[in-house]
């Protein structure tokens, strides 16, 4: 079966929650009618807005299992509490209409999918600073200060991995980070942030997490909580 994923026209896009990777995407997707963002099967609760078959499919903790023993996903992965997964069949349905797939998975996902799709390729989004990312972080407002803190950790962890990614993108200003990822995934003419630079931008922002002192007061008041 993995066998028969086609093996090109597929993009993994991950990036740490409050980078803006849904926003890029969505736009991506609106522009472009042969790019489609594959729809992931989840356990977690369906948010208000939210279309099932459209956001995500809204299943329940025994059906995602039952389609991990019926070897039926790409990749699952668990990301805060909730199972997340790409089904086979859904990466199919895309690329047989000839359609290019953005798999919009977390960075343990790409772990497990990279090896079954060696011609796909990976973009990983980027906040511009860790400071930057927590302010988005609360300009959200939907999360308790508990798992604000905690996105920022996975954020930070997620960030350490990043050298797996083929392309970085710095969400500092959307215009030129939705033209830097239509580049990537529509026109094949990727920019100008090489692995070395993206990796070296990764580095930056791990020291920032451990050094700044905005951010170490932060973690002792999260500390406490
Ligand atoms: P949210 O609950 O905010 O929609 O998504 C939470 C996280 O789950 C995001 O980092 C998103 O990329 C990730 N995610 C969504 N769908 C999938 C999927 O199919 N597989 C994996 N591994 N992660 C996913």
């Amino acid at each position: 079966m993995e066998n028969e994923i086609p093996r090109s026209g597929i993009f993994a896009v991950s990036a740490p929650s409050g980078t803006g990777k849904t926003t890029l995407n969505s736009r991506l997707e609106r522009n472009n009618p042969d790019v489609e963002i594959s729809v992931s099967l989840t356990t977690r609760k369906q948010r208000p807005g939210e279309i099932a078959g459209k956001h995500y499919h809204f299943v329940d903790r025994s059906e995602f299992e039952e389609n991990v023993a019926a070897d039926n996903m790409l990749e699952w992965a668990e990301v805060f509490g909730n199972l997340y997964g790409t089904s086979k069949a859904e990466v199919e349905r895309i690329t047989t209409k000839g359609h290019k797939v953005i798999l919009e998975i977390d960075v343990q996902g790409w772990m497990t999918a990279k090896p079954k799709l060696p011609g796909a390729l990976s973009i990983f989004i980027l906040p511009p600073s860790m400071i930057d990312l927590w302010h988005r972080l609360e300009k959200r407002g939907t999360d308790s200060p508990e798992v604000r803190w905690r996105r920022f950790q996975a954020a930070r962890d997620e960030i350490a991995a990043g050298r797996i990614y083929d392309y970085f993108i710095v969400n500092d200003d959307l215009e030129r980070a939705y033209n830097e990822l239509e580049a990537i995934i529509v026109s094949g003419k990727p920019g100008h942030t090489s692995q070395g630079a993206g990796e070296a931008l990764c580095e930056r922002l791990l020291n920032e997490f451990e050094q700044s002192h905005k951010i170490l007061e932060l973690k002792k008041i999260h500390q406490k909580i």
